[in-house]
C-alpha cells in the first residue's frame, strides 16, 4: 500500500466496517460528503492545524498519539460550543521519508480510536506530500439543538466560573519532554480509565501528547443551558480566561487556593509555584472553563465522566480586569499564555 488511492481505500475500508451513521448520504469516496443535520440541529464546524516543529516535535510524538491529538484538539472546540461531534475530515502532509514508515498507519490508528469512543465518523480528507515536515488538519462538524450553542461572550457580572480537571499536567508533561522524557509508546487508549500502571512522569507526559476533551461536559452544559459563556483552555487559562471575559465585556477574580492544579506536576518535581504558574499559564491541558449563573450552581453537575468541576471565581463587572486573590490580597493577572508569533516556540509553550 504505497500509492495515495490505496491509502485512501484503506482509510474508507476502515469506515465501512463500522456500523453506517444516521444522516451520512455520502462518506469517503467522491467529490465531497453529503450529510443530514438532526431535524431543529444547528450544525457547529471547526478547524485545527498541527505543524511539525511549531506544535509538536516529531521525535518525542509517537504517530499514534499524534493521531489523536489531531482528532481531540477538535473535538475539545466542539465541546466548548456545547455541541456533540458527529463528522470529522482529516488531512496529512507528509514527506516521502515519513510516508514509507508505519506512520500513516499508526496516525490512523490513534485517530480511529478517539473518533470510535465519541461515534464520530471520519468522512473525508486529503493526503499531499511534503518536502520535509508534517502538516495535519482536522475537522471536525458537531450538532446541537438550536440555540443552545455557548459562546465566550455570554457571562455577566456575578455568574460563578468554574474549570473541568486539574490544570498544569500538559506543559508540565512538555518539560519533560523538552528535557528528553520518553513518553509510553505503547498507549494502548486514549481512555483515562486504560492509562493505569503509567508512573507520574508518563502520565503528564500523556497530558501533553494525548489530551482527553471533554466532549461529555460540553454536551451536558449545552444541553442543559448551564454555561452562560465557555471556552477550552488551550493556550492556559490566564490566557483563555481573557478571551472569555474580553468577549462577555467583563472582568474576572479567580480564587488562588481554588485553582485545581494537577497534582501529578509536584510528583514529577516541580515547585509548589511553579505548578501554580503553569496551572495559571501553561496550555494544553485542553479542560473547559465556563461560567454559570450564581441560581444555577447547584446544577452544575459534580462530575461528567468522571471528572470533576471546581468553582474556581466570579465574573466581574470591570471589562478588562481581571484579579487573583490569594489570603487577603489581590493582585491583576495577566495573560502569559502562548501566542503564535510572538516570537516563540513551542519550547517556551
Ligand atoms: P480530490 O482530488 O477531489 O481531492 P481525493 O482523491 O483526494 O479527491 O479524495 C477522494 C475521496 O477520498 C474524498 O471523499 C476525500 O474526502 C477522501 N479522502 C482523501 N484523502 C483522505 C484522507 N486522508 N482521509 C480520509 N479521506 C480521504
Ligand atoms: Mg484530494
Amino acid at each position: 500500500m504505497r500509492g495515495e488511492f490505496d491509502f485512501i481505500n484503506f482509510v474508507r475500508r476502515q469506515t465501512e466496517k463500522k456500523q453506517r451513521p444516521s444522516g451520512l448520504a455520502m462518506g469517503i469516496g467522491d467529490d465531497a460528503a453529503v450529510v443530514t443535520a438532526r431535524p431543529g440541529n444547528t450544525s457547529v464546524v471547526t478547524t485545527d492545524l498541527l505543524i511539525e516543529d511549531i506544535d509538536f516535535r516529531r521525535h518525542w510524538t509517537p504517530p499514534r498519539l499524534l493521531g489523536h491529538k489531531a482528532l481531540a484538539v477538535s473535538l475539545s472546540d466542539i465541546a466548548a460550543m456545547g455541541a456533540r461531534p458527529r463528522w470529522t475530515l482529516i488531512s496529512i502532509g507528509v514527506p516521502s521519508s515519513v510516508w514509507k514508515t508505519n506512520f500513516p498507519q499508526e496516525f490512523y490508528r490513534g485517530f480511529f480510536a478517539l473518533a470510535d469512543q465519541y461515534d464520530v465518523a471520519l468522512i473525508g480528507g486529503d493526503i499531499s506530500g511534503t518536502p520535509d515536515r508534517i502538516v495535519v488538519n482536522s475537522t471536525v462538524i458537531g450538532e446541537m439543538k438550536q440555540q443552545r450553542h455557548v459562546l465566550r461572550a455570554g457571562a455577566r457580572s456575578g455568574d460563578l466560573i468554574f474549570v473541568t480537571g486539574k490544570l498544569g499536567g500538559a506543559s508540565a508533561g512538555l518539560r519533560l519532554l523538552e528535557a528528553g522524557g520518553q513518553a509510553p509508546d505503547n498507549h494502548p487508549s486514549s481512555r483515562p480509565s486504560k492509562r493505569r500502571g503509567f508512573n507520574a512522569r508518563e502520565l503528564v507526559m500523556l497530558r501533553q501528547l494525548s489530551p482527553t476533551p471533554r466532549v461529555g461536559w460540553g454536551i451536558r452544559l449545552g444541553e442543559q443551558r448551564l454555561a452562560t459563556a465557555m471556552i477550552d483552555i488551550s493556550d492556559g487559562l490566564s490566557s483563555d480566561l481573557t478571551h472569555l471575559t474580553q468577549a462577555s465585556e467583563v472582568g474576572a477574580t479567580i480564587e488562588v487556593e481554588r485553582i485545581p492544579v494537577d497534582p501529578l506536576v509536584e510528583q514529577v518535581g516541580m515547585k509548589n509555584h511553579e505548578a501554580l504558574a503553569l496551572a495559571l499559564h501553561g496550555g494544553e491541558d485542553f479542560e473547559l472553563l465556563f461560567s454559570v449563573r450564581p441560581r444555577n450552581r447547584a446544577r452544575v453537575p459534580k462530575e461528567v465522566d468522571g471528572v470533576p468541576a471546581t468553582l474556581i471565581g466570579e465574573i466581574t463587572d470591570e471589562a478588562g480586569r481581571l484579579q487573583l486573590q490569594e489570603g487577603g490580597r489581590t493582585r491583576v493577572l495577566k495573560p502569559q499564555g502562548f501566542v503564535h508569533f510572538a516570537g516563540r516556540g513551542p519550547s517556551q509553550k
